[in-house]
């Protein structure tokens, strides 16, 4: 106590309150730093960005203009946006060439609206942003390249931002950057970029992780193994890139019917894999045969042809006592995969 007394007595007041603030606000970049840095998965990074800022900016408008897909030229708003009227017939896109990447990429800094009309004479080709009517936008950068720009609204207080807030958000957007940098890699390097599924390698982690949940939680876990049938005939007929075209479709159909947490991924060239947490084998059996007839029900346009194919499908749920590794239940699939083939194709065969 006296030791802090004497401290102090070499502080004015406005002094220390001004120390206490730094090292609260500090304090505060070592959590942001650490929430953001304990997630991977994109829609839960962004959510967590922008509630984030808005606590620590106090606004209630926030939103992030992010790239898609490593073959995007554009930033898209990505719809986890917070509060602002989004009209859905408008294009947010902005180019990544457009002349305020550029700003924001040599003058690295918070901008206003009115500072952005200044330096590029215009709003031509950033229409969407501007009519958004951001007080201030912030860049996002990593590894010395813009990677996304972060719009924010008016301040509840309405008293505009410090130049100590300006700064601030933009430490905040230099662990965000990072954080979106570290989660695009990850999604590009697990993702097949053809279909868009996830690849065997993420698959078969994931799958370890819940075969381990499962066999604590004695929760039951499922598995199923698609083939599409003839297709080395369909290839010879049609050409490869309408085969191309029908593996997209395809998987766009085993997508549209599974649930959010569970893990579709293509396994190999026209082969895939579902992963069914908290799903046993009659339930798979059932979902397995809803995207079989989905699949078939789903026709391709060609040349005037409406092109569609048929899949077979094997189902297994995860035994803790026979499954001892992760290829022991992706074999017991492919077992009933095989025996689908065996039995006329276009059906779903359950593993016992
Ligand atoms: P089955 O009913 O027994 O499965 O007959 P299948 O002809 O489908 O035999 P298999 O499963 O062995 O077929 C693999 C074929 O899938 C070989 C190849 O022509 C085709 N294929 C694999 N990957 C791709 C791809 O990326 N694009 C296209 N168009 N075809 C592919
Ligand atoms: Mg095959
Ligand atoms: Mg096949």
């Amino acid at each position: 106590m006296q030791e802090k007394n004497e401290m102090d007595e070499n502080l004015s007041d406005s002094e220390r309150d001004y120390y206490e603030k730094q090292v609260f606000d500090l304090r505060q970049l070592v959590e942001v730093s650490k929430s953001l840095n304990s997630t991977l998965d994109y829609n839960i990074l962004i959510d967590s960005i922008l509630f984030t800022i808005m606590g620590q900016m106090k606004v209630l408008k926030a939103g992030l203009f992010a790239k898609k897909g490593l073959d995007t030229t554009y930033f898209s708003l990505h719809r986890n946006y917070k509060g602002f009227e989004v009209d859905h017939s408008t294009d947010y896109s902005i180019g990544e060439d457009h002349p305020l990447i550029k700003l924001l990429s040599r003058h690295f800094r918070c901008y206003s609206l009115e500072e952005i009309k200044e330096r590029l004479g215009s709003f031509r080709g950033i229409e969407g942003l501007a009519s958004l009517e951001p007080s201030l936008v912030v860049p996002l950068k990593a590894k010395g390249v813009i990677n996304g720009i972060i719009i924010v609204g008016k301040q509840i207080t309405e008293e505009g931002f410090t130049d100590y807030e300006k700064e601030y958000v933009l430490n905040i957007a230099i662990l965000a950057a990072i954080a979106i940098n570290n989660a695009f890699l990850f999604e590009m390097t697990t993702t097949d970029m053809m279909t868009k599924l996830k690849m065997k390698h993420y698959f078969y982690t994931v799958l370890l992780e819940k075969m381990e949940q499962a066999a604590l939680s004695d929760r039951p876990l499922s598995i199923i193994m698609i083939d599409i049938d003839f297709f080395k005939k369909f290839n010879d007929t049609y050409g490869h890139q309408t085969g191309d075209a029908v593996l997209k479709q395809v998987a766009r159909v085993i997508q549209a019917n599974v649930r959010t947490m569970d893990l579709a991924a293509r396994y190999g060239g026209e082969e895939f894999c579902v992963l069914l947490p908290d799903t046993d084998r009659d339930h798979a059996a059932i979902i397995a045969e809803r995207i079989r007839t989905g699949v078939g029900n789903t026709a391709t346009e060609y040349d005037g042809l409406k092109l569609s194919v048929t899949i077979s499908l094997g189902a297994a749920q995860y035994d803790s006592a026979r499954d001892i590794s992760g290829k022991s239940l992706i074999d017991r699939a492919d077992r009933a995969l095989y025996s689908s083939k065996q039995t006329g194709r276009n059906r779903v065969t359950t593993a016992s």
